[in-house]
């Protein structure tokens, strides 16, 4: 009821801080049940969810009774016990020989968090440990991209490229690095040149400034997402791998956002060959928070191979016994249901969906790449100045006011990213939708 959803937005505003919380807007979506693709708030007016639980995570679609029925099973046998040292568990055991089945080959150790940004400190750390067991004592350098995003705690946020992300808080992590983006839509950053040329040839100089005897790894996301739907030429990453390898630097993919389905594959990554992996979100489609680290064979043989000292790190909620068994069944139903396949469909429904918008002087660039959209916008087409932040929220506001259809705001660019089961009706009620919007702010 409304009287109901205005004690909960009190309750809300009087006691919570929010992640990336805005203090100038204080109306929040609440959101009260599920299902599918769709999501009813505290005033019971349903909603397309075109960004998976508003964070690319849910992966098989809300309100799975099945899902809710394997938690509630692991809970009533064995709701958690820890894997630390010589402790283990069923689920996270199963789990682990499931991922090292999905896995790229040879890649079958792993290790899990309890999300993305400990996943990121996780593989940071493991990267510089490998290195260091290898008597590489001096590799402790990281390489991050401008616009990467790999969360928002201090080595996450350290080896991301935004910002904001560290105002007021102080220096970010040492021997940490940036290199420019393979953002294609913008051909003036590349000087006239090719773009995978010249932002390997900026690669090279930047390892050879910083001493490559002094790299352990490079970070990047397969497809960046927080970035804006950054989406590299095709022979971008198989050249950073090659070029990698060339001076002993290892490759680490995040895969938070494109793992166990989004573009299509098991794993977005696993044709250029990573040294280590990240995920979360998708794992679980986050009926639990659940995230794992796969790490090519030797990487973790090398890293736990010390009898002196330890592999001294983990959470305790690490392979928590209920996230895994949910992780499990989800994987089953990804796997049943061909979900891979919808979300290639879904690129397809968005690609026909949104050709009308090309042409709209507000619109700079429409990128597609399995169920990942995103819509870069410019105040001026003549310059090609980014649409403001006000008037990005306005439009997504008119999104979810006017057609009850969520999206997000990264930057100049609006994105979609919604539950890998989305409907091909759903698909076009979001892409008219996104038209009508922005015929309206053009
Ligand atoms: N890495 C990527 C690519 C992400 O998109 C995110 C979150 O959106 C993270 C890491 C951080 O994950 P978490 O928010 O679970 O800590």
């Amino acid at each position: 009821s409304a009287e109901y959803a205005a004690a909960l937005q009190a309750l809300d505003r009087k006691h919570l801080i929010h992640p990336h919380q805005n203090p100038t807007r204080t109306e929040r979506n609440i959101f009260v049940r599920g299902k599918g693709s769709v999501v009813w708030d505290a005033a019971d007016v349903p909603f397309i969810d075109g960004m998976a639980g508003g964070n690319w995570v849910v992966a098989v679609g809300h309100g799975r009774a099945e899902l809710a029925e394997v938690a509630a099973a692991q809970a009533e046998k064995l709701e958690y016990f820890s894997l630390w040292r010589e402790y283990s568990n069923e689920p996270a055991i199963r789990l682990g020989a499931r991922l090292a089945e999905l896995a790229p080959a040879g890649m079958t150790k792993i290790h899990f968090t309890s999300g993305g940004s400990d996943g990121t400190e996780a593989a940071l750390k493991i990267a510089r440990r490998y290195h260091f067991e290898r008597g590489d004592t001096e590799r402790t350098w990281i390489i991050g991209r401008q616009f990467g995003y790999h969360g928002t705690t201090l080595a996450g946020g350290s080896v991301s490229g935004m910002d904001d992300m560290h105002f007021g808080a102080g220096p970010t992590m040492p021997h940490v690095t940036k290199v420019s983006p393979p953002m294609v839509s913008h051909p003036e950053m590349f000087g006239g040149q090719d773009p995978t040329d010249f932002l390997l040839q900026e690669l090279e100089t930047e390892i050879l400034r910083v001493g490559p005897e002094k790299i352990a790894a490079m970070i990047g996301e397969p497809v960046m997402g927080g970035g804006g739907v950054i989406v590299p030429p095709e022979d971008y990453w198989p050249r950073i791998r090659t070029l990698l390898s060339k001076y002993g630097i290892l490759l680490i993919a995040d895969e938070v956002i494109t793992g166990f389905g989004r573009t299509g594959d098991w794993f977005a990554s696993a044709h250029y060959s990573p040294d280590i992996i990240v995920t979360a979100k998708g794992i679980s489609s986050g009926y639990a928070p659940l995230g794992a680290v796969l790490m090519r064979d030797e990487i973790g043989e090398v890293m736990v191979g010390n009898p002196e000292k330890f592999f001294f790190h983990g959470l305790t909620y690490s392979g928590h016994p209920v996230a895994c068994a949910l992780a499990l069944t989800n994987l089953d139903i990804i796997e049943r249901e061909n979900i891979l396949g919808q979300a290639k469909k879904i690129e397809s429904w968005f690609t026909e969906g949104l050709e009308g918008i090309r042409n709209l002087p507000i619109v700079h660039d429409v990128r597609v790449h399995g169920a990942m959209v995103g819509i870069e916008l410019t105040a001026d087409p003549n310059t090609g100045e980014p649409m403001p932040f006000d008037r990005m929220v306005g439009i997504i506001d008119d999104l979810r006011g006017k057609h009850r259809v969520l999206a997000r705001d990264y930057g100049p660019t609006l994105v979609v990213g919604p539950p890998l089961v989305l409907e091909q009706e759903q698909a076009a009620e979001i892409s008219t939708a996104i038209t009508d919007v922005l015929r309206t702010k053009s």
